[in-house]
């Protein structure tokens, strides 16, 4: 295993690190986070760029690149601009189209993803009634007369309200607690019987997310994505890499807080000299320093392996669970060590405690991984 950056790794970070110091200052930030969104010029900057196309294959337009590249973009635009993006849930649904759609819907898909010019896409699986759960779900696609009829409700859709077009995942015909069989389906957002409705976030409020409606809902089979009843399979497979980049972006914002917190412990003046030497302060950041290591260690081993064809079944989990929680404990230790003025909207600081609690939740909760990791340790060392 050798983790020392390619050159062509090395010019990627660059040109992400120059892409946020051109387009990015913190009253932009601040602004996009109060407004819910980023405007429509800056998302086709970053397609322009390239940056949107990384991961998709060469066949539709894309720009290949493995699983630790992708990781190494997330961290570093999280962390050269200390904000959360709503770009990469956007390639995420991207991955799903280019994986499991047909050569007509992934052309279809890529089209509409370069002229939309904001995030295109939302992903809606969860609902009021089944979030962990999702075998639970009861939204339904039911075949009538030639068609496909969806009837339900989803919840907590990121970008759901901007993005014109929705990946929705609903049971086969009947919702009861033992039909497993579910399909995925991309629909236009503005198929008639779809709602949306707004919910308010408590962080990462530049991508908001939302409650939607299928009320009789009718489209054609040809929306289908994927084999029928395959859904939730497909949802599983990459919900591995999707704990990576939420993971990446994890790292990203814990990054961040301890660049800014270092520094001002430097510069900070109490008892007539800067807090920064004071022991407590400096074990604080030697545990956020630790964590930041571990953090970077685990993530990018956990690609290393997606990349070279081994089961990242246990280690994924183990990323989302582990990442998202240690980021958190360094923001809080960042925002501690900027004492009030950490507690202000006047730092980056107090936003990256806010966006970094979210992601022990979205893409899987803590506890959920621990389910999931707990039964393939158990296998690991069984005698
Ligand atoms: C920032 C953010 C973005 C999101 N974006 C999307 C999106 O784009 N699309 C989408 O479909 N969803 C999205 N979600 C929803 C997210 O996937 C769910 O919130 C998550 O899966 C948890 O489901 P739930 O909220 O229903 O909690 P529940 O499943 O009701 O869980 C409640 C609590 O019980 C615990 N629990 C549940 N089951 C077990 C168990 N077996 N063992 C131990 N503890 C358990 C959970 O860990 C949690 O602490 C997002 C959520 C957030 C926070």
């Amino acid at each position: 295993m050798d983790f020392k950056m390619t050159e062509e790794q090395e010019l990627l970070l660059e040109s992400a690190r120059e892409f946020v110091n051109r387009h990015f200052t913190e009253d932009k930030i601040k602004q996009w986070y109060k407004e819910h969104g980023v405007p429509d010029e800056l998302t086709k900057a970053y397609l322009d760029a390239g940056f949107g196309y990384l991961g998709i294959p060469e066949e539709f337009g894309g720009t290949p690149v493995d699983n630790m590249t992708i990781c190494l973009v997330v961290e570093e635009m999280t962390r050269a601009s200390g904000a959360s993006t709503p770009f990469m849930l956007n390639s995420l649904v991207m991955f799903d189209m280019c994986e499991f759609g047909s050569p007509e819907q992934i052309q279809f898909a890529m089209d509409a993803y370069t002229k939309v010019g904001k995030p295109c896409f939302s992903l809606a699986v969860s609902e009021p009634g089944a979030g962990s759960d999702n075998a639970s779900m009861t939204t339904t696609a039911k075949k009538v007369d030639g068609k496909i009829v969806i009837n339900g409700q989803k919840t907590w859709v990121t970008n759901g309200e901007t993005s014109p077009y929705v990946l929705v995942v609903a049971k086969d015909e009947d919702p009861s607690p033992q039909n497993k069989n579910m399909s995925m389906w991309l629909l236009p957002k503005d198929t008639p019987g779809v709602k949306t409705a707004s919910l308010e976030k408590i962080g990462q409020t530049i991508m908001p997310f939302c409650e939607m409606y299928f009320d009789n809902v009718v489209i054609e089979e040809s929306c289908l994505v994927g084999e029928r009843g395959r859904g939730f399979m497909n949802l599983m497979k990459n919900f591995e890499m999707e704990r990576l980049i939420i993971g990446a972006h994890s790292l990203g914002m814990a990054q961040a807080a301890m660049e800014d917190a270092a520094a001002y412990a430097g510069q900070r003046v109490a008892f007539g000299q800067t807090i920064g030497k004071f022991q407590q302060i400096q074990q604080k950041l030697t545990d956020m320093e630790v964590k930041i290591q571990n953090m970077r260690n685990l993530l990018y081993k956990t690609a290393w392996e997606l990349d070279n064809g081994i089961s990242v079944q246990l280690n994924s989990a183990l990323v989302k669970r582990y990442i998202p929680n240690a980021a958190l404990e360094v923001c809080s230790d960042a925002l501690q060590i900027f004492g009030g003025l950490g507690y202000t909207t006047e730092t980056r600081v107090s936003r990256l405690w806010q966006d970094s609690r979210g992601n022990q939740i979205a893409g899987g909760t803590d506890e959920i991984m621990v389910y999931i990791a707990g039964r393939q340790i158990l296998k690991k060392y069984a005698k």
